[in-house]
């Protein structure tokens, strides 16, 4: 294996790092240099393990030869082919292989590159399908506090994270609003799977029905598990009435699994897991490993058929990407899903979620810990937030896990985690131990 040696001259100025502190970050990088397996090799030849799976992508784990070859084959093969008007075998043989592990009924699949713009794309496939089949009045899009759809201007007016928001004010669209959130420390603390308390919080859509009136709203637009904003699992029965009350009002239901798809949560998606069907579903990293930008969006038949064969319907949806079905992306993707079958990976998750909650939930007495939440492979341990300096307590344990050879994800005062879905009982525990070391310290 090569490890690629960082000089020492580095400058690190030009490049604008995304979601980080620049400054901070500057003043003392750290800096991944290789990565195999469960683990990162650090610049400086120190082991790290992977409790996010990068960026909840690398579900397969890292280095994967399998993924690698079929991407230098495409490279070699077809670098390039546009989807528009023109196709290539490998996006009808991926869309079809996605296709047969899609909950019920969603088996239309269109691509993307990323979790953005497959939010996007599903918000305004939502709009042109109302409009298609005569409701066009349907405009309103509906989101959740605290939920995370991306970027895009769709995704970021949706999106329910202030920060994510606040400073892009005019990006918010006309017409977005926001069913409250279900996170509830007073009642629902260190819950083990799903909290018991709040699944009346769904009838929140109510209240926005009586406000807007129903014929206004196209859809609404859920993580089933919130994961940027520290891991946030559903109480009990919330996602059964969420669906519930969208059909009775004709609201699309959309779950964004660009987090939870693909074997998170021990199923092939929370669909499967909370035995709900959304309308529309979107997704990315874990489509391919996150090597290569993929993200697709799964539709009903009826959407499609809607927007393709319906009385008013268009003959084509304007709407794509240049990359859309990318042929690399495509190659990536189906070699993640031959080592997904292969390996039993998008359920494997259900024989480990047990020990990886009961993992977590032993950190319940370290100092300072207010809650821990998992559910299937995800895991979140949260921490009080220093009065005077919100988040500084969780960056000073993530910077100690990095030093002690763990990489989590901060979340604010929370770690977000999410090992690839190759993990073992003994990297469980190796992950478990660090964090609560560095918690130890860091009090
Ligand atoms: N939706 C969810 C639930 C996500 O977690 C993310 C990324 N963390 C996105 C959308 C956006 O994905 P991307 O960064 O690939 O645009």
């Amino acid at each position: 294996m090569t490890v690629h040696q960082i000089p020492n001259t580095l400058q690190l100025e030009s490049f604008w790092m995304p979601f980080t502190a620049n400054r901070q970050f500057k003043a003392a990088p750290r800096m991944f240099a290789s990565a195999q397996g469960m683990y990162y090799t650090t610049e400086d030849g120190r082991k790290v393990i992977d409790g996010s799976a990068g960026l909840w992508c690398t579900n397969a784990g890292h280095g994967r030869r399998e993924i690698a070859s079929a991407v230098e084959k495409q490279l070699t093969t077809l670098d390039f082919a546009p989807a528009f008007q023109m196709g290539h075998p490998l996006a009808f043989e991926f869309a079809n292989r996605l296709a047969e592990i899609a909950p019920a009924g969603l088996d239309r699949i269109f691509f993307t590159n990323s979790g953005s713009e497959s939010g996007d794309t599903a918000l305004k496939i939502a709009l042109a399908y109302h409009r298609a089949n005569g409701q066009a009045s349907r405009t309103r899009l509906i989101g959740r506090e605290r939920g995370y759809h991306g970027v895009g201007f769709g995704g970021t007016s949706v999106g329910g994270m202030v920060n994510n928001r606040r400073a892009f004010t005019s990006a918010q669209l006309p017409g977005t609003d926001h069913i409250r959130h279900t996170h509830d420390l007073a009642r629902n603390a260190f819950s083990k799977d799903l909290p018991e308390h709040g699944a009346e919080l769904a009838d929140d859509i109510e209240r926005l029905v009586a406000l807007h009136g129903a014929d206004t709203i196209a859809a609404v637009i859920v993580e089933p598990v919130p994961g940027s904003t520290g891991v946030l699992p559903p109480p009990k029965g919330y996602l059964q009435r969420l669906r519930e009350l969208c059909t009775k009002h004709g609201i699309l239901l959309i779950f964004d699994e660009v987090i939870t798809g693909f074997g998170r949560l021990g199923t092939p998606f929370a669909a499967n897991y909370f035995g709900v069907t959304p309308d529309l579903m979107t997704t990315a990293k874990g489509i391919t490993n996150g090597t290569v930008p993929c993200g697709a969006v799964f539709a009903s038949r009826t959407i499609y058929d809607g927007l393709m064969t319906g009385p008013e319907s268009q003959i084509e949806l304007f709407h794509g990407y240049t990359y859309s079905a990318h042929p690399v992306a495509c190659a990536a993707g189906i070699a993640t899903l031959d080592i997904y079958k292969n390996e039993g990976l998008l359920t494997r998750g259900a024989s480990l979620s047990d020990y990886w909650r009961d993992a977590l939930h032993a950190l319940k007495d370290l100092p300072n810990v207010i809650d821990i939440r998992n559910c299937g492979l995800m895991g979140a341990v949260e921490l009080a937030p220093r009065k005077d300096a919100p988040a500084a307590r969780g960056y000073d344990v993530m910077v100690d896990c990095f030093n002690r050879g763990l990489y989590l994800r901060q979340s604010g005062d929370a770690f977000a985690m999410s090992p690839p879905l190759i993990v073992e009982k003994n990297q469980i525990d190796e992950i478990v131990s660090i964090l609560s070391d560095a918690i130890k310290r860091v009090a």
